[in-house]
């Protein structure tokens, strides 16, 4: 999110000095978007961000236009969803007899109908895109560079360097003032703001997980890749990823402040799937053999899961707010495409534009 609203305000306001300070690397391997998913479903968008969601679709799949920038780095993948447990009927796409047999042995249901616009992107890849796009046209960047909040709208930078145990130390500080500060720090944002400006943002988080099928004989494989489409039932995805499949369960209520992640107890077996997705699979089994596959891995301990905190908004979707005269907070929430929009708004905005590109 920050680097795609720094790339929109060097197209927008090229006379701004403009800055970007990141902790990590680019991509960085702490944010959330190391783990997102990165479906792109319309049917998770509600009806009136249509629009914009489009907007921000399109631009992931051509983000090399988008940028000017030529990287080999794969965004966006066109797979289709394949939805099952519904009651809409329709075309099914295109799948091939094997294909058609290993669905057969996943779920318990007949597909219900295909959605051709479906797809996948990796945010890691698109903040490269964006990064490189953003400096190219005159972005400064500082890596591996904390930043904290320091009083009268002034930040303090850390410079950070490892020792020699491997340990992250503080080699510099150093302290900045700006005429306007975008805050985009993923689910770190609310506390940064309540730290540096007082202000409680609403919202919240929850940490997702992400357990994945193994290679499994039952899984039709193309040069080493599981060749299916996004499968979605009873609010899981299921995502082609290497030889396996990524599985997805659906959105958990956030979790209370202080809430640590830890794995659950399944028949007395401790594993590193949390509890509450747990019983979301035991629920849907009886739908969704898949789930019982014993190429299923929960791991041994939340740390072996794939998995992450998620901001949760107060309407469910990515949103920028003011928080004073100068300074805005920007969270990515539950979409790519959205959230892409919405760093767009954010750029606009501060530019003075009236007008977006998804709106005639
Ligand atoms: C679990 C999960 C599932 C998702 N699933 C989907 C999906 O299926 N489909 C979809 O379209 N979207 C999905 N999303 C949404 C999308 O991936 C995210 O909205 C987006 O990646 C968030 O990007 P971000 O820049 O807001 O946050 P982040 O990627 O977390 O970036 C925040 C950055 O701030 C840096 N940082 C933090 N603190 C500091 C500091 N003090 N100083 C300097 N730097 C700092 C971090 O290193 C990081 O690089 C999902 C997100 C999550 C978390």
């Amino acid at each position: 999110m920050g680097l795609s609203v720094a790339f929109y305000l060097r197209q927008l306001l090229p006379e701004a000095a403009l800055i970007l300070v990141e902790e990590e690397g680019i991509p960085s391997e702490q944010g959330a978007s190391h783990v997102s998913p990165g479906i792109l479903d319309k049917g998770r968008i509600n009806p009136e961000k249509a629009a914009p969601y489009a907007w921000g679709y399109e631009v992931l799949k051509h983000l090399a236009e988008e940028t000017g920038i030529q990287r080999p780095d794969k965004v966006f993948c066109a797979s289709g969803i394949l939805h099952f447990l519904v009651q809409e009927n329709g075309s099914l796409g295109s799948l091939n007899p094997e294909e058609k047999k290993a669905i057969a042995q996943m779920f318990s249901s007949s597909p219900a109908y295909w959605d051709a616009q479906g797809a996948y992107a990796s945010a890691e890849a698109a903040s490269l895109f964006f990064g490189y796009g953003a400096v190219k046209s005159g972005l400064d960047l500082m890596l591996n560079t904390r930043v904290e909040p320091s009083g009268d709208n002034k930040l303090k930078l850390q410079r950070l360097e490892y020792n020699r145990m491997m340990q992250r130390v503080v080699i510099k500080e150093e302290q900045i003032s700006t005429d306007t500060v975008v805050i985009a720090l993923g689910t770190k944002t609310a506390v940064f703001v309540e730290a540096g400006w007082g202000e409680l943002l609403p919202f919240r988080q929850v940490y997702m997980q992400y357990p994945r099928i193994e290679a499994d004989k039952r899984l039709p494989l193309t040069d080493s890749r599981v060749n299916l489409p996004i499968l979605q039932a009873r609010g899981f995805y299921f995502r082609p990823q290497g030889e396996g499949l990524l599985v997805i369960p659906p959105r958990l209520a956030p979790d209370p402040r202080g809430y640590e992640p830890s794995g659950g107890n399944l028949l007395g077996v401790r594993v590193g799937v949390r509890r509450e997705i747990l019983e979301l699979f035991l629920e849907a089994m009886a739908e969704l053999p898949i789930l019982g596959w014993e190429s299923l891995n929960l791991g041994k301990t939340a740390a072996n899961v794939r998995g992450a905190w998620e901001v949760v908004t107060a309407k469910g979707e990515p949103e920028w707010r003011q928080v004073d005269q100068k300074a805005y907070a920007l969270v990515g929430g539950d979409s790519l495409a959205l959230g892409l929009a919405t760093a767009y708004d954010l750029a606009a905005h501060l530019s003075k534009l009236n007008t977006r590109p998804w709106t005639s």
